[in-house]
């Protein structure tokens, strides 16, 4: 069952219990994986339902057998910002995605060189489709439309204002198990402290909704003084990934490890 070819749908294509499948579903599965009438894959909707699913005699329509249980998603919605490199936002969006990202910001800032255009947008998003299907995620994660730095900050303001600052707390939480959102720059060459450590010291595996987490890479230039003072003013907390200097590429990945490992490290996993 776990072997099965998992497929992302959209909520328009199901039909009670069948899927109306496009061309090129069509085409990928018959032609490309082969698979005949009777042949089993997993559909997944948008809505993070794994649908166990089966081929019927016409080309265009599968039936739904049962919903599927399971999770593999992370237990906290995290969020890369990531000022584009020059190269390499193909590899960054799909290990992410295997990673367990929720979203993807591609942001332009003072020492980004690459433009992108809408189809380069979309390309990243069928990427994040693939990979989330490869890696048995139930949710595909959202790449966004690039923005500036400035703005990017703006919304997180508004967003991490948005959640109550001064909770009601029940007799048995403590404020650290709040969902209260966290922003991490990322940045070499700082006196900052490790990701791992503030991590881990700030318990977020342990809430109770699933608290948002933004994560924050630079170019392959870095931050500018500017940016990171900006971002600071912000509430974001300035973090290293080690001593050695990673190259933009390598560094997203190695946050989302850090990330996924930490909170993922105190969930016991269901028997
Ligand atoms: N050219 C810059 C490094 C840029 S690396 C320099 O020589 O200083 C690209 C991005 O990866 C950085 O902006 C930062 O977000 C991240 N990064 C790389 N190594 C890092 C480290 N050791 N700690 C924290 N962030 C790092």
């Amino acid at each position: 069952m776990s072997q099965l070819q998992r497929l992302v749908i959209a909520s328009e294509q199901l039909n009670n219990d069948s899927i109306l499948l496009t061309t090129s579903q069509q085409h990928y599965l018959r032609q490309v994986l082969r698979l005949q009438e009777s042949d089993r894959f997993i559909a997944v909707d948008r809505t993070g339902r794994w649908l166990l699913s089966q081929l019927t005699e016409s080309s265009d329509q599968a039936t739904i057998i049962e919903e599927l249980d399971g999770d593999t998603e992370l237990p906290v919605a995290v969020k890369l910002i990531i000022a584009m490199p020059k190269q390499g936002m193909d590899d960054i969006v799909r290990h992410c995605t295997e990673l367990g990202v929720t979203t993807i910001q591609p942001v332009i800032s003072d020492r980004t060189i690459l433009k992108p255009s809408l189809q380069k947008v979309e390309r990243w998003q069928r990427i994040a489709e693939e990979a989330a299907e490869q890696s048995e995620r139930r949710f595909v994660p959202q790449v966004l439309t690039p923005e500036s730095f400035g703005s990017m900050l703006t919304q997180w303001t508004v967003n991490s204002q948005a959640i109550d600052p001064n909770p009601t707390l029940s007799a048995n939480q403590d404020i650290h198990q709040l969902p209260v959102p966290k922003a991490y720059l990322c940045a070499a060459r700082h006196d900052a402290p490790h990701l791992q450590y503030v991590l881990s010291q700030q318990r977020l595996m342990q809430s109770n909704g699933r608290p948002d987490m933004v994560v924050a890479i630079g170019p392959e230039g870095g931050w500018t003084p500017d940016e990171i003072t900006r971002a600071i003013a912000h509430g974001f907390q300035i973090v290293s990934l080690g001593r050695r200097i990673l190259r933009a590429v390598t560094a997203p990945t190695v946050a989302l490890s850090i990330i996924a490992s930490v909170v993922e490290c105190d969930v016991v996993p269901s028997s």
